[in-house]
């Protein structure tokens, strides 16, 4: 196994880890590589992008991902994969068949998981896909192991003809550290060997590979046994001795720096006769891993007495504040929370962008709000869900706002016969998987309104491209899906279809109090580029006119950040009913000049903001 690079032309470089990875996968003579962007992995493909011996590409989902570089493995060429942990979930199906085929070249999939949750709907421990896959998982703690790691999967991948997964997540993606990098050794692909009983798995040929999968498990638990990754760190203080993998090692080390350590970084399968060893030179062991007690269980499962999640959370980081009290605790020593300077950050929760395409797409849901449903999806969209605009129902997973909407139509009670039911999905989450939904939709005449928000961009993840925004990953020009070609052919009647402005927010509105009240399924695509992305032209800014702003505050419910309440107070009308008023002002900087708020001013207080300050 090729532990640690021994590079030609040795260089140090601040590199993330996931720009780290990509350097390995460059250096490995890796050929093909793909992903769907998904934070935290994002930037190992974009990285990748800018290396040209490798052809890298933005997949239209993570399943076609690993499917084009398990087509690449299999015709003799190294390839790469990265994507995030919920994404997986969608690869796992070529995933769990191809662990009985193996691969041709090094096949080596770079899981990214959300510990603690910043950017995802769920929180998921990628060892489990090791233990489900029967696959080796390596699980770096820095990025100059990212690196090392990386490049002796793609060797693991070839020794043992599988797959082979590295575990990362937020802080080893994120965090830079030092890497010592070398040069790219070629690996020339080594051609298709045609072997159906291997490549085609039908039920005879999978059944007499699982024989092979058994024998790979024994050959795999011998070589984590032995394994250069899984090392003692010495320790003076043998009261305490940590089994830790990942970034827990880190914090282990920064937490209890007199304490042994196995740093486990093959941690599947788990080395037991080697964790057992150790447990036998320290009073106790504690298992600090991140998030599932995955390594936990098998050590008790193998007669290994040891602590693990009855002392320490089952979720989120093991940052050395939580270490410290839980450990301290077992060891029955008093532990005072050090006094650390916090830095002062004013909490704001998460907001659209100023000027944003989808900002009118949610005013107008938020009128529409007591007559409809609304299935939402993952991406900008589910902001949607906050104030001001209330206008989600629903959120749970890519492409989920699809069957969801069909769903609410078809299972609806008798409270809501006469509500209309809006699924909102975004560009690039309808390619990912929203299409098979909508298809679901027509096929099944559903009484359902789609609303597609293309805003030409994977938003979300800082603005990649994907096949409906005509340039490839390397920024070069590529086919464009023509979405509303895409969603006819897809079972819509070309009448019920709708391509409009999202900024020509009347007409937006129209089309939507229209369609809900067909009992058909009808899609409305807005297209505006997304604010962030080079493409975003701006028109000069909109201010508010002080003498004539009544206060009625219609403008802050299109939510636009760049609009300030600058007064509040309490009227009472005649009736004797009390309103409350609330005056504003416009950012000129940071408005784009959509013109969306001046629409919701009923007294014309929002005007150009030339023209205003002239009048
Ligand atoms: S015109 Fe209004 S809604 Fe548009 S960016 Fe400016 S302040 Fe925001
Ligand atoms: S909608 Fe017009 S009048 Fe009402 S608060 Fe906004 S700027 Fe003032």
């Amino acid at each position: 196994m090729n532990v640690i690079a021994k590079p030609d032309t040795p260089t140090r470089q601040l590199m993330s880890g996931n720009e780290a990875i990509a350097r390995a996968v460059w250096e490995a003579g890796c050929r093909v590589a793909a992903a769907y962007p998904g934070t935290p992995s994002t930037e190992i493909l974009e990285n990748l992008a800018r290396y040209k011996d490798i052809h890298a590409n933005w997949a239209t989902n993570e399943k076609t991902s690993l499917e084009i570089v398990i087509g690449a493995s299999v015709a003799g060429s190294r390839a790469f994969s990265a994507m995030k942990h919920v994404g997986m979930n969608v690869a796992s199906d070529a995933l769990m068949s191809q662990t009985l085929a193996g691969v041709g070249g090094g096949l080596v999939i770079a899981i990214a998981d959300d510990v603690g949750l910043s950017s995802s709907q769920n929180e998921q421990d990628s060892r489990f896909w090791g233990r489900f896959g029967h696959l080796p998982i390596l699980e770096p703690s820095d990025s100059q192991e990212a690196y090392e790691m990386v490049k002796a999967a793609f060797d693991l991948s070839e020794r043992f003809e599988c797959p082979v997964i590295v575990r990362l997540t937020t802080r080893i993606c994120h965090v830079k550290g030092l890497v010592t990098v070398g040069a790219r050794e070629e690996r020339p692909s080594q051609g298709f060997r045609h072997d159906s009983a291997r490549w085609v798995l039908v039920p005879a040929n999978a059944k007499r590979r699982l024989a092979a999968q058994f024998e790979r498990d024994a050959r795999l638990l011998a070589l984590a046994e032995d394994s250069p990754f899984n090392r003692v760190d010495e320790g003076k203080d043998k009261r305490i001795g940590f089994v830790a993998s990942g970034p827990a090692y880190m914090h282990v080390k920064e937490a209890f720096p007199d304490a042994p350590v196995l740093k486990l970084g093959l941690t599947c399968p788990v080395p037991v006769e080697t964790v057992r060893a150790f447990a036998g030179t320290v009073k106790a062991l504690v298992v600090a891993e991140e998030t599932e007690p995955l390594v936990e269980r098998d050590l008790k499962a193998a007669g290994i007495a040891c602590h693990g999640k009855d002392i320490l959370p089952r979720s989120g980081e093991l940052s050395p504040a939580i270490l410290l009290p839980a450990v301290k605790a077992l060891l029955g020593e008093p532990w005072e929370p050090q006094a650390t300077l916090q830095p002062q950050v004013f909490p704001r929760p998460p907001t659209m962008c100023v000027g944003c395409p989808h900002l009118p797409a949610y005013y107008c849901l938020s009128r529409l709000r007591r007559q409809v449903n609304i299935a939402g999806d993952i991406g900008c969209y589910t902001l949607g869900a906050g104030q001001p605009w209330n206008a989600l129902d629903t959120t749970t997973c890519m492409g989920a706002s699809m069957g969801m909407a069909l769903g609410m139509d078809l299972g609806r009670a008798e409270a809501d016969k006469d509500k209309a039911v809006i699924g909102v999905i975004g560009d690039s989450t309808f390619l990912h998987m929203g299409m098979q939904g909508l298809i679901d939709i027509a096929y099944n005449k559903g009484n359902v309104t789609i609303l597609i928000l293309d805003n030409s961009a994977a938003g979300m993840t800082g603005g990649q491209d994907h096949a409906g925004t005509g340039r490839d990953a390397g920024g070069q020009d590529a086919p464009r899906v023509d979405f509303r070609k895409l969603v006819e052919a897809l079972g819509v009647k070309a009448e019920r279809i709708h391509v409009v402005d999202p900024y020509e927010m009347p007409t937006l509105y129209k089309h939507l109090r229209e369609e809900i009240a067909i009992p058909e399924p009808s899609v409305i695509i807005t297209q505006r580029p997304c604010v962030l992305i080079d493409r975003f032209h701006r028109d000069p800014p909109f201010k508010v006119v002080e003498e004539t702003c009544t206060g009625c505050s219609n403008c802050l419910n299109v939510g636009c950040p760049a609009i300030h309440v600058t007064r509040r107070a309490s009227e009472t009308r005649p009736s004797g009913k009390v309103v409350e008023k609330s005056w504003v002002r416009i950012d000129t900087a940071a408005c784009t000049g959509c013109g969306l708020c001046p629409k919701t001013c009923g007294p014309k207080a929002i005007l150009p903001a030339r023209e205003s300050l002239e009048s």
